[in-house]
Formats: structure tokens, C-alpha cells, sequence
């Protein structure tokens, strides 16, 4: 089945789950949004209160400064896929829970494979412990690392900077590294070295932190105590 078609099946099948808690107290379940082709994938962590409204991600707060962002690397938001770890939203925008990040998972790998992009944008600590288990955010942020073959840039949560403003410089400088790649990604790059390096990686040796690829239930973060806040607030 071609990828487009069976994406939009996905699509179907998240909006009517049931795999977990979550579905019982959802308005609407937020599958993401984005052509079935891209070079590049952002995940962030769960839906919040607009987006369980509308049924889109990152249309709140925390989208609109990612929308800024996305427009201040020369990103086009309707050229890249954006989804979330988990597709509805979790009560109070508690950080999800190891069982409804495992019953949704099969979606986002889905997903990810499909689309096959040939980076994938990581916001927060909670996309980033799919993919990188072996370091904080608060120092590896803006990182590239190898995974699997692909890119994963490890970025703190745009709703981070709502709370604490310092991180919003940092995110843009973060996101500035995008742009990098995007102006270098139609001009081919010598192959870096050493040779655990894809073949159009264009990150520098210094740049990549050794990461566990794809981690299992050990690597989802435990719910920390519930906090309430208006947009998720322990994402970096
Ligand atoms: N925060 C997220 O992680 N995802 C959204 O879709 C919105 C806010």
C-alpha cells in the first residue's frame, strides 16, 4: 500500500483507539499533520488543551512560538510532518505515563517509517528519550546525533521558553542549526569522518553524542509529580 494511503490509515485508526486511558477523556485525538513526504519530522510530546480541541498539533502557545521558530530557520510548516510521542492528551498536560507512551507507540514508529524522514526534530525531554537515552537536555539540546541511520537534533520544548524566557534565545540559536542543514542539504557534502558516520551527514565528529537507539520501556521517563500549568510545563 503506497505510504500516503496507508498514513491516512493511521490517521483513522488513532482517532478511533483505545488502547489506553487516554481515549476515554479526549475530545479529539491528534494523529499530526504534514505531507506523506518530507525531509524532516518534529515530534513533540503530547497534545495539549488547543490542540485536544482542534485536533491539531501545535496550534496553542507553544505552536505559535513554533511556528517563530520554524519561520526564523526557513522552515515552511506545511513542508514538515508534526506529530507527537503520544496522540491525545493526558489530563492536566501530566507528562504521559509509561503505559499510554507504550500503547502508542506502534503510531509514531509507524509513522516515522513511512514518512522515513532524514531528520527527525525531537522537542523536549520526552521525544527526545525515544531516540537518545544518555544525556540531559539541558546539555545536549541542538545536538545532531546518528540514530539509526537518520538525523535526530535533540531540541528543548518551544514551551519551555514560555516559562523560562532565557531558553528563547537558545531555541532560536538551536533552530538556527536547522537552517544549516537546510541550505547544505541540496549541496552534497564530503563524507565526514570516521566512518560510523551516514553518507550525507553534515554534523562534525565533535557534534555527535553517543545515543542508545530506539530505547525500550527503561528509557520512558517515569510521571514525575503533576504540575499544572497551562501549556506543558516539565518538557526541558
Ligand atoms: N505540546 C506538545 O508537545 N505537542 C503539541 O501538539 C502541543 C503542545
Amino acid at each position: 500500500m503506497p505510504a500516503k494511503e496507508r498514513l491516512q490509515e493511521i490517521r483513522q485508526e488513532i482517532t478511533t483507539c483505545q488502547l489506553c486511558q487516554l481515549a476515554r477523556e479526549r475530545i479529539n485525538a491528534v494523529p499530526g499533520e504534514g505531507p506523506s513526504r518530507v525531509d524532516i519530522m518534529f515530534i513533540g510530546e503530547a497534545p495539549g488543551f488547543h490542540e485536544n480541541r482542534q485536533g491539531k498539533p501545535f496550534v496553542g502557545q507553544a505552536g505559535q512560538f513554533l511556528d517563530e521558530l520554524l519561520q526564523a530557520a526557513g522552515v515552511e510548516r506545511d513542508q514538515v510532518f508534526i506529530t507527537n510521542v503520544v496522540k491525545c492528551r493526558p489530563p492536566n498536560n501530566r507528562d504521559p505515563l509509561p503505559e499510554e507512551l507504550r500503547a502508542c507507540q506502534r503510531y509514531l514508529d509507524e509513522q516515522i517509517e513511512l514518512l522515513d524522514p532524514q531528520v527527525i526534530v525531537t522537542l523536549g525531554r520526552i521525544s527526545m528519550a525515544k531516540f537518545v537515552t544518555d544525556g540531559r537536555i539541558s546539555a545536549i539540546h541542538g545536538r545532531t546525533h546518528n540514530v539509526d541511520g537518520r538525523k535526530v537534533v535533540t531540541m528543548y520544548h518551544p514551551a519551555a521558553a514560555l516559562h523560562q524566557p532565557a531558553l528563547r534565545q537558545t531555541l532560536i540559536e538551536d533552530f538556527a542549526r536547522l537552517k544549516r542543514f537546510i541550505s547544505t542539504r541540496t549541496t552534497p557534502q564530503p563524507e565526514p569522518e570516521p566512518v560510523v558516520l551516514p553518507p550525507v551527514l553534515e554534523v562534525t565528529p565533535s557534534e555527535i553524542a553517543p545515543v542508545n537507539i530506539k530505547h525500550e520501556e527503561k528509557a520512558i521517563p517515569s510521571n514525575s509529580e503533576e504540575q499544572k500549568p497551562p501549556e506543558q510545563l516539565s518538557l526541558f
